[in-house]
């Protein structure tokens, strides 16, 4: 009978997918366990490690970034190894994973956004706020985006949510604040640029279901010459909402509070606005000569669901919004990567508490397939929820591990040199600690936190030439 793995004789051999938070807790969960003998590879298809940690939360965040000290720490260990600029199911199939490791980790995020499905969405000026992100935050796959800002004035960002906050904060802040930031050069060029004075949020249902933050409004407030705009009549809360607020969190309280501020203080005389919108949902964008120039939209009044949850329900009420760019920030999805069984309704890795399935809609787990973060649980919480989250799905993985149930791998982990032989230019983590350098020197030469290069193949030039 061969060897359970988890021993010096056959440490257990475990590969995560993907390298931001979610991967990074769960190969610090592995690392950690006391007594166990692991080796953790981690695979990225960038050239850059931390998923939206780099390519998500906003440049002006940098504290918020700064987590990325804590998974320095965890690369540390001898034990685990970072292959970077490796796709799976272009460079490594699934079967190759399955001949090297026991186990795989999925902690490919939600790479994609959720669709409106109303007319116009493909209208040039409508844009989903995930490119938007990716653009300003030098991620290679939207660095080609444009955003012709120098020519609009309103913009209406679709959506409650701390997306929704991020965006509307980068539009209406001065450039200059950002120019000390990691923002992509490409993106603060425009942004220097931009000629937008308002941001139009608009919210499906009202205050008190507001997903953003406190501190996020807070923050938009507090920016130079910028008013938050809200209407007396948007801040009147319909009784059945009214009693619900009373059982919500004291941040969802909090923020009710500071928009019925701002609601009293009436509007202020400043040069730019983020003006919030409740109860209302666009139903069509609008153009001419397929560029967006409007965006229709349709009021609701709320009305408790089965559980009491309120819910939007469409009116016969409608306005129309002049709007030269439209953002959608209703929340992202998950990408379906062939081999992988994927909940297309929920738009995530088909999984029951971290356990990939066998099939969507079925309930064999497949054996040796976990997985973690967004690509688990679909796309909520902050970066800190992932930790907790991704030693929830290892301790599964130990369990099964302890019963036997793991993958049968080659005696040895065959990768890197799998790797080599296809000539793959995989990124190392010393040769990440090389780039990260060299973006931060780049940085400082131009007064800022870091310079990213925009594109793979410049990051790939950029390794090869550190390697020396
Ligand atoms: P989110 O918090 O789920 O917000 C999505 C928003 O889109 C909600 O207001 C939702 O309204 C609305 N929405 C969904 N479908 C819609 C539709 N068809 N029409 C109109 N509105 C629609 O998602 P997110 O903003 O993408 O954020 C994702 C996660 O990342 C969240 O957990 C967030 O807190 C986190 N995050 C945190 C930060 C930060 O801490 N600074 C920054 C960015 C993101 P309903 O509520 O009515 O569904």
């Amino acid at each position: 009978m061969s060897q359970r793995p988890g021993t010096g004789e056959v440490p257990l051999r475990v590969c995560t997918i993907g390298s931001g938070p979610s991967a990074f807790y769960a190969a610090e969960s592995l690392l950690k366990t006391p007594g166990l003998e692991v080796r953790v590879d981690m695979f990225e298809r960038l050239p850059t490690p931390f998923g939206l940690v780099r390519g998500g939360v906003a440049p002006d965040h940098q504290k918020i970034k700064s987590v990325s000290k804590v998974y320095d720490k965890i690369a540390e260990d001898p034990r685990f190894r970072f292959f970077g600029n490796v796709r799976i199911g272009r460079d490594l199939a699934i079967a190759d994973l399955e001949r090297n490791y026991h186990a795989i980790v999925w902690a490919i995020g939600c790479e994609s956004d959720n669709r409106l499905g109303i007319p116009g969405e493909d209208l040039a000026g409508v844009h989903s706020a995930t490119e938007f992100v990716g653009w300003y935050n030098g991620h290679p796959d939207h660095r080609d985006r444009s955003f012709d800002l120098a020519r609009a004035q309103r913009v209406v960002v679709v959506g409650n949510g701390n997306v929704a906050m991020d965006v509307s904060r980068i539009l209406l802040q001065p450039a200059e604040r950002l120019a000390t930031t990691d923002i992509a050069d490409h993106a603060l060029s425009i942004l220097r640029q931009s000629t937008v004075r308002e941001v139009v949020l608009l919210g499906r249902r009202g205050p008190a279901q507001a997903a953003f933050s406190p501190k996020e409004i807070e923050e938009i407030a507090e920016l130079p010459d910028v008013d938050v705009a809200v209407s007396a009549d948007d801040m009147q809360l319909d009784p059945h909402s009214a009693a619900w607020l009373e059982t919500q969190s004291r941040s969802v309280q909090r923020t009710v509070k500071f928009l019925q501020e701002c609601a009293a203080r009436g509007p202020q005389d400043r040069p730019k606005r983020l003006c919030c919108r409740f109860l209302t949902a666009p139903i069509a964008f609008e153009g001419n000569s397929g560029r967006l120039q409007r965006v229709r939209v349709q009021h609701a009044e709320l009305a408790p669901d089965a559980d009491g949850t309120p819910r939007a329900k469409p009116i016969d009420r409608f306005t129309t919004i002049e709007a030269d760019l439209v953002l959608k920030a209703v929340g992202y999805r998950g990408i379906e990567l062939p081999g992988l069984a994927f909940d297309s309704k929920r738009g995530i890795v088909a999984n029951r508490d971290g356990r990939a399935l066998q099939t969507a809609g079925g309930s064999d787990v497949r054996t040796g397939h976990y997985v973690v973060g967004w690509a688990k649980r679909g796309p909520t919480g902050l970066v800190g929820t992932n930790s907790p989250d991704s030693k929830a799905t290892i301790e599964l993985l130990l369990e099964d591990l302890r019963d036997g149930k793991t993958m049968q791998p080659a005696p040895q982990c065959g990768t890197e040199a799998t790797l080599r032989n296809k000539g793959i230019d995989f990124v190392s983590w010393s040769d990440w600690l090389q780039l990260d350098a060299h973006e931060r020197s780049e940085g400082e030469a131009r007064g800022k936190a870091r310079h990213k290069e925009p594109s793979t193949e410049a990051l790939m030039r950029a390794v090869r030439a550190l390697r020396g």
